[in-house]
């Protein structure tokens, strides 16, 4: 394909693509002030095929550093700017990087002491152009654009070699199943360095539609674009959805031109989902992974009400199917479609491993499809209880306690027993001045759940152990210090 920002900034010269802080920047600025930028870098040292990481906010700076970087053909390896100095040593030894480009809101950071050649993105601009910079002609869809690393959820995480033709085919998905228009715009509040931040930069170019691009994330300047501009789309995850929620005034509404929310990250409560309907917020939930570059399958609002607790049906490109069905028919969730990634980077046999004879790639999560083909996902394979030769999915487990009142947070995993060979126990953190009693948390859920699934036990700790991302690490809850309740 030729180079998208070039071709969108031809096709849509005077439509705004970027609004920073109330300042609209058109597709002919963003292209030169990224040409200018990217020429600088050239200069500099950086040239096509090299590998470069970036540490970067939201910021206006990264954002045309980041597209600058893919205007030189630079494969570009994104840096969780929450990681630690030990994670981000690991990543940048295993991808290699010649050289690491640094926001300067973030001189000084967990970086400082790892060894990598750095440069400020400032320093950049001080330098003169260089004559002889172009920008790549073409976007070829095999060749790598962006390496990102999983969470490191189940483990070490792995760097995902994701290609233009990945982005491309996910921001497809996503417009046939949305139906983009030409007032269509996009709220960047998620991290750039994620793939629900990054898919958006790439929407951006491929649709020509406009960006929101938000620093830092603030309920209250994120409500007031989301009431007073025409932002109408805006991509979240859930506990972000739950701090607008809680920020919105009565008799606030979205601005007319808003379309709906974009859930994705992980699973969602019924509760908020429920304040959402009140409030007339339309939701649309999605299930994706770093190695699919952004979303495989999104639930539109239409369907919501019918299909609550499912994910939704997949996307136009992707081909899902469930195999090892057990007989209420849950089994592995497995993926064949354009926008799954080239493989992970230094790890060709893991990545192998987890592809299909036919070309299917084994996300590793468990679920089952319903009769509509709606997907509803159960966990991760490796999170699932055996107990007694029942299965327990500690997430259904976990939402049925979602709504107790002074319960802050609950992870269920099992532990083993003689009797049943594994047993669920739950771990759970309170609010300040609750005291909850294991006792009546049994008594909950055996009027809610099949006994077999109630947690035997209750267990108080200081905090969840979670990864940089805010996600859950269950692996680690077994080390944890507690108090039984
Ligand atoms: P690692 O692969 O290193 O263990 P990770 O899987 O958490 O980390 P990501 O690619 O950020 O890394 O997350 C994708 C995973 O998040 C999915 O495989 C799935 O387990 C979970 N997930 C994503 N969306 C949903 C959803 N809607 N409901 C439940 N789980 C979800
Ligand atoms: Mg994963």
């Amino acid at each position: 394909m030729e180079n998208w920002l070039t071709k969108r900034a031809t096709l849509d010269p005077n439509k705004v693509a970027l609004i920073f802080e109330y300042t609209d920047f058109t597709f002919t600025e963003l292209n030169s002030t990224v040409q200018l930028y990217a020429s600088k870098l050239y200069q500099h040292g950086i040239h096509q095929g090299d590998r470069v990481a970036i540490f970067t906010a939201n910021s206006f700076n990264g954002y045309i550093a980041t597209l600058a970087l893919q205007q030189i053909g630079v494969e570009i390896v994104f840096l969780n700017t929450r990681l630690s100095e030990s994670e981000l040593s690991f990543q940048i030894a295993d991808s290699g990087v010649t050289d690491c480009l640094i926001d300067d809101n973030l001189k000084h950071s967990q970086l400082d002491n790892v060894s990598v050649s750095k440069t400020m993105m400032s320093k950049i601009l001080s330098m003169p152009a260089s004559e002889e910079y172009e920008p790549v002609k073409e976007f070829k869809n095999d060749d790598v654009t962006s390496i990102m690393y999983t969470s490191g959820t189940s483990g070490r995480p792995k760097g995902v070699l994701q290609t233009f033709g990945n982005h491309f085919y996910s921001a497809i998905g996503m417009s046939l199943n949305l139906g983009i228009t030409d007032d269509d715009s996009w709220v960047l509040s998620v991290p750039l360095f994620h793939i629900s931040g990054f898919s958006i930069m790439m929407r951006s170019l491929i649709y020509g539609m406009p960006v929101y691009l938000i620093e830092k994330f603030d309920e209250t300047y994120i409500n007031r674009i989301l009431i007073n501009e025409r932002a109408s789309i805006i991509s979240l995850v859930p506990t972000m959805l739950k701090r607008i929620l809680n920020n919105l005034k009565t008799g606030q509404n979205f601005n007319d031109n808003f379309r709906c929310v974009f859930l994705g990250g992980g699973p969602i409560d019924n509760w908020t989902l429920l304040r959402c309907q009140m409030l007339e917020i339309p939701v649309i939930q999605s299930y994706g992974m770093t190695e699919t570059a952004s979303n495989v399958v999104a639930l539109n609002f239409k369907d919501a009400d019918r299909k609550v607790g499912s994910s939704g049906q997949a996307l136009f490109p992707v081909n899902l199917r469930i195999t090892n069905q057990d007989e209420e028919g849950i089994g592995d969730i497995e993926i064949k479609a354009p926008n799954v990634a080239k493989g992970y980077l230094n790890q060709p046999d893991l990545f192998a491993a987890k592809m299909t004879d036919d070309g299917f790639y084994r996300t590793g999560d468990l679920g089952y499809l319903d009769k509509e083909s709606f997907l509803f996902i159960k966990g991760r394979k490796d999170d699932m209880i055996i107990s007694g030769g029942e299965n327990i999915y500690p997430e259904e487990v976990e939402n049925i306690y979602g709504k107790i009142e002074g319960l802050e947070s609950i992870a269920v995993i099992g532990v083993d027993d003689d009797d049943w060979g594994q047993i669920p126990v739950a771990y759970v953190t309170t609010d300040k001045d609750a005291f909850l009693n294991g006792q009546d948390l049994i008594e909950y859920g055996r009027n809610r759940l099949a006994h077999y699934k109630v947690p035997r036990e209750f267990r108080l700790v200081e905090a969840m152990p979670l990864t940089s991302s805010g996600k859950l690490l269950r692996r680690k809850l077994g080390n944890l210090d507690y108090q039984k309740i």
